[in-house]
């Protein structure tokens, strides 16, 4: 048994004295003290306590128990569900609501979402660092002095900075920067609205901030890629590339490791043996910055071994495109006749030669592509010129990455390089966790491109 002496009673005894003192900050006299707290919206009640018991009594009682989220950027999983406990007009506990209803039978459901930072949430709330009131910079910038003043203040001054921004220097000289707290919910509506009405400029904050995913913009037209949360669960070979989703994606990671029970492998490709590593079905280590070049190196593979999947290829990417030698150009309809547009772009087909590319849809209906040749072409003043498909010119771009060049590159063996091209040749449904990563670095565009390079070839 353990012993206990007057040294470790009396320590014992101060800290269950501190702990309680820290519950009774949260109890209705301390807040009518002003704690630091924001205002009750309704008087807090006296408490008559009459022995200790109270004080635990009293702290698990509420006037109301509401359902409530978090208005933060979690980005990939916002809005989780959660039971909040309010007493006096303050928000006392949260309890993850846990009860979202099964949508499939055969589909785990989402219970429980939540994060430790939603679980915290109040203390943010009500932190004492928190900006309540309006404040004006009274110092020089970086200076930290402010002073408060009204609402009707703020609102004239920043009014009256428009308006002679405007009449003396256009509208476009009234910039919006908008940071990520602004980018979700409703109150962007009324904000978007006066920014059209003023014919004013807004920075791009997703750009700002390095979420802005470049290379995914510059390939598919769009940094945003809508599902559902429990569509990892339908994947056999979920790739978390340079993500930590067992931190970052706490709500649905879940769906991770319950979809290994639906025969889904986790291939973590990270730097660091990280929290989600330990949950993969395999790590491949990666130099940082190295991704691109590991991304290249299983590429070549695949083309190499004939992995490509070349119904997807000629249908779903400009792979078989032609650009010209010469001057490294798509080949365009207004190379081949005075007056052609520069929009239409060119394919082989094996029986008819040099076709159209279409531009309404991606059918290629009887079009059958050549993925791979040089052909030569006549230019509209009779000039001959060569061209090539953007796959020849790729498979000539790639000799730089076999697996021994991209394994001295990337960092990755190049065991483990031919393991992910393997891999991803022959899943049914990859994805790859989305993540705000690549997007920070210079010429992290180029990693992404890599990236969907690989997924292109596999299709
Ligand atoms: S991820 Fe966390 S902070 Fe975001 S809504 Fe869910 S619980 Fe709240």
């Amino acid at each position: 048994m353990q012993q206990i002496t007057r040294r470790t009673f009396l320590k014992a005894a101060s800290a269950g004295a501190l702990g309680l003192a820290l519950d009774l900050r949260r109890l209705g006299p301390a807040q009518a003290a002003g704690a630091g707290v924001l205002p009750a919206t309704s008087p807090p009640r006296a408490v008559d306590y009459g022995d200790w018991r109270d004080v635990y009594r009293e702290k698990w009682t509420w006037d109301a128990v509401v359902r409530s989220s978090h208005w933060v950027n979690c980005w990939y999983q916002a809005h989780c569900c959660w039971n909040v406990y309010v007493k006096d007009g303050m928000v006392w506990r949260e309890e993850q609501a846990a009860d979202y209803p099964q949508v499939r039978p055969e589909v785990p459901d989402f219970n429980p979402r939540g994060c430790q930072k939603g679980a915290c949430y109040s203390e943010r709330m009500y932190d004492p660092a928190r900006v309540r009131h309006t404040l004006k910079r009274v110092g020089p910038r970086g200076s930290g002095k402010f002073k408060r003043i009204s609402w009707d203040q703020a609102l004239d001054e920043i009014a009256d900075s428009v308006i002679d921004t405007i009449v003396e220097e256009g509208t476009d000289r009234v910039i919006w920067d908008l940071g990520p707290g602004i980018s979700i919910g409703t109150q962007t509506a009324g904000q978007a609205r006066l920014r059209v009405l003023l014919d004013s400029t807004a920075l791009d904050m997703n750009t700002e901030i390095g979420d802005g995913h470049r290379g995914c913009a510059e390939t598919f037209g769009k940094i945003v890629f809508e599902r559902s949360g429990d569509d990892y669960f339908f994947s056999d070979l979920i790739l978390c590339w340079g993500s930590n989703p067992a931190y970052t994606q706490i709500p649905n990671f879940h769906f991770l490791t319950e979809a290994r029970y639906n025969g889904a492998k986790i291939f973590c490709i990270t730097p660091d043996y990280s929290a989600t590593a330990v949950h993969a079905d395999a790590w491949i280590p990666v130099k940082p910055g190295g991704d691109a070049a590991l991304a290249l190196g299983a590429a070549r593979i695949v083309i190499e071994e004939g992995w490509m999947d070349r119904k997807f290829v000629a249908e779903q990417t400009d792979l078989p495109l032609l650009v010209r030698d010469d001057t490294n150009r798509f080949l365009r309809a207004s190379d081949l006749s005075d007056g052609g547009d520069e929009e239409t772009l060119y394919l082989y087909d094996k029986k008819k030669g040099i076709v159209e590319a279409g531009r309404r849809s991606l059918d290629l209906g009887e079009i059958s592509p050549v993925l791979e040749g040089r052909f030569e072409v006549t230019l509209a003043g009779g000039q001959k010129v060569t061209v090539r498909t953007v796959l020849s010119r790729l498979r000539e771009l790639l000799e730089d990455y076999t697996p021994e060049k991209a394994a001295e590159k990337s960092g990755t063996p190049a065991a483990q390089i031919r393991l992910l091209a393997e891999r991803m040749a022959h899943a049914r449904a990859a994805c790859m966790v989305t993540t705000s990563n690549f997007s920070k670095y210079y010429h992290g565009n180029l990693i992404e491109r890599a990236q969907a390079l690989l997924f292109a070839l596999t299709g």
